[in-house]
Order: structure tokens, then sequence, then C-alpha cells
């Protein structure tokens, strides 16, 4: 039997719904209160193609579909491209960036794999920190140089068999100044905790089940959706990696209906930088939401 109190409770609770009008309204959703989590597009491999079309293609189509539909990407530059391309290559560059739509990032200086006894490795792995800050310090030495601004994230090349990064790319990237956001190769970590904990690098990690492409080079609007739906509650952002010039026609369709399918879902679309500053505001209490979109 229900006890006398808490009965009264019950009925005045109802009166009061009735009298806000809320009772015909449709029930709370939680979910439907969490932001959506913000997408954050890591496009992989952008390079100097050849003196009459210094720009692949595709890369002039993304930049295209970002600016017309009002979302943000970022963009991986292999620096060494830096060096051998010509000054269309190196402008239009330079005009994304002061348009604010597209942040680039460092992806490597060559993306080259070498081999330590007869095993391949990527660029930031299988070399002593000496080197691997070497790759580091001449890449953004580069993108100083040529565009005029810094590099501030960093997200490993591939290639090889051992992984993209190591204890050495941990240790430069807490020791090079400019490096402040890790577009992480993986989900978080401890290593990644305790870099992200001296308080200089920000981690932006992975979550496998939602990426443009799955499996590599093949974007899947129907894949990412299932594993959207799973995790899109429990997460502020996801990082979705693609690699553009890899992709047919079929690819670009899809990913074009990726990026509509998460704009209906309210998602706001960030550059890395954009994003982890956003994040500051909120930490400072600054209740504006992040303009980025
Ligand atoms: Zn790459």
């Amino acid at each position: 039997m229900m006890p006398r109190t808490l009965a009264c409770v019950v009925v005045v609770s109802v009166a009061f719904c009735e009298l806000v009008g809320l009772s015909s309204a449709p029930a709370a959703d939680a979910t439907a209160q969490t932001p959506a989590p913000v997408i954050i597009l890591k496009l992989d491999d952008l390079k100097f193609t050849s003196a009459s079309a210094p720009i692949a293609p595709r890369w002039l189509q993304l930049a295209d579909y970002i600016q017309k539909n009002k979302l943000k990407a970022s963009i991986g530059i292999i620096c060494s491209s830096l060096e051998n391309g010509n000054a269309a290559y190196v402008q239009w560059i330079k005009d994304l960036h002061e348009r604010q739509i597209i942040e680039f990032w460092f992806h490597g200086y060559d993306h080259a794999t070498h081999k330590v006894d007869g095993v391949d490795y990527s660029e930031f792995t299988g070399r002593p920190y000496d080197e691997q800050k070497a790759h580091f310090d001449k890449a953004l030495k580069l993108a100083e140089d040529k565009l005029g601004f810094p590099l501030h994230a960093f997200g490993p090349p591939g290639g090889g068999t051992k992984g993209t990064c190591d204890a050495n790319t941990v240790q430069v990237m807490a020791d090079v100044p400019a490096m402040k956001v890790w577009l992480y190769p993986q989900p978080m970590d401890d290593v990644g905790r305790e870099l992200e904990a001296k308080g200089k690098v920000t981690i932006l990690d992975r979550v496998w089940a939602v990426n443009i492409e799955n499996p590599l080079f093949v974007p899947s609007l129907a894949k990412l959706q299932a594993g959207y739906e799973k995790s899109a509650a429990q997460r502020k952002y996801f990082v979705l990696q693609g690699h553009p010039t890899h992709w047919t026609d079929e690819g670009w369709d899809q990913f074009t209906k990726i990026c509509d399918y998460l704009t209906a879902k309210g998602c706001v679309f960030m550059t890395p930088s954009e994003y982890v500053q956003s994040m500051s505001k909120k930490s400072a209490g600054d209740r504006v939401p992040p303009s980025g979109k």
C-alpha cells in the first residue's frame, strides 16, 4: 500500500504538470537533451601532383563541398610536398587556411616507409628520438616558411608493419612547442592520458566503429550509421578519417551521404584546433555554444 505522504506528492506533481502543459508533451528523451557529438573530419595525404594540376581533383571537389555545405574539415599535409609544390599548390592551401574552412595538419615529412633489419617501419616508428624530431622540425619549418602559418596538429602516417608511432614520438610531441593537438591513431590509452596530463597536447582519439571508411579507403554510410547509433550518446566528438584521393565516385557519394546524415543528427563540424579551443572555453565556464559549423 502506498504511504499517504508519497501519494500526495504524486498527485501534486501530476497537477503541476497539467498546469504548465507538460502532460501532453512527448516524453523527455534523455539523448535528445545531450548535444550531438562534434564531428572532426581528418582527411589524409595531401601532396603536390603536377605543375599542370597541382591539386588532385578530389581535393578540389572536397574543398568546394565543405565550403558550400558550411562544414569544416582538416587535411593532413605530407610536408615534403611543400618543397616541390609550385606556387599554385601553396596558394590553394593558404586560401583555405585564411577562410578558416579547413585546418591543415602535419602528416609526416615524407610519409615514407623505411627498413630496419629487413622489417618495414612507418615514418615515426623504428627511428631514434633525434631522427623523429628532425622530421618534425624540418616539416614544421617548411610549413612556416612556405605557408606563413604554423601547423598545430599531428596525425602520424601509416605504412610498415609496426604501427604508426612509438614512445619516441610521444616524447617528440611533448617537446615540440608548436604541437598542440594529436589526432591519435587509436582509442585513448594510458600513454595518451599521460601525455595529455602534462598540459601541452590535447589528444583527439578514435572510435573504430565510427569512421568514414570501413574498410580502409571505402566510405560507407551504413557502417558509420551502425557505429554512430551505438556510441553517439557516450561521445563528445568523433574523429572521422578518410583518404579522398582513394575514393571512387561511389565512395564520394557515400561520403556526402555521411555528412548529410550527421548534419541531420544535429552534429556540428569543427576543425581539430577549433574543437580544442571550444573545450577550453567550456572549462572556463563560458556558456556560449561553439560557433563552428
Ligand atoms: Zn597517410
